[in-house]
């Protein structure tokens, strides 16, 4: 499947539309999700094109997985998490609705329950 340059991720990555970013290195953005389904709620997207983890090279894995570990360390202490739920979805049928390479890094405490998405 084809890459969308103009997808929304992309424009954020560009600067071209808002997102509120928390992390940032010279291969990763993490920003939070606009519609959190738990307090703490953020994606962790390469910054090179990648339409999801089907078309993702190692080198982006590595770099996005690195991150996603920071994070989900980072999100422990600042939302007093008890634990922490990593999602990804690939494709339309998979439930993929942004098509560039993200994972959701969602912090947990015992009990809780996910807020349904939108
Ligand atoms: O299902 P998928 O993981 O592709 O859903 C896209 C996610 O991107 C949703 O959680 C949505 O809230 C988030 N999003 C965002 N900022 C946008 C558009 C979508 O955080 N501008």
């Amino acid at each position: 499947m084809d890459y969308d340059p103009d997808n929304i991720f992309a424009k954020i990555l560009r600067g071209e539309i808002p997102a509120t970013r928390v992390y940032e290195d010279d291969d990763t953005l993490a920003f939070m999700d606009i519609m959190p389904r738990a307090d703490g709620h953020l994606l962790v997207i390469p910054k090179t094109p990648c339409r999801n983890l089907l078309d993702a090279s190692p080198e982006q894995m590595a770099a996005v997985m690195q991150t996603v570990q920071k994070m989900g360390r980072a999100v422990m202490k600042a939302f007093d998490a008890q634990g922490v739920t990593v999602q990804q979805f690939n494709e339309a049928a998979g439930g993929q609705e942004v098509f560039h390479l993200h994972f959701h890094v969602l912090p947990r405490r015992e009990g809780d329950r996910l807020r349904p998405p939108g």
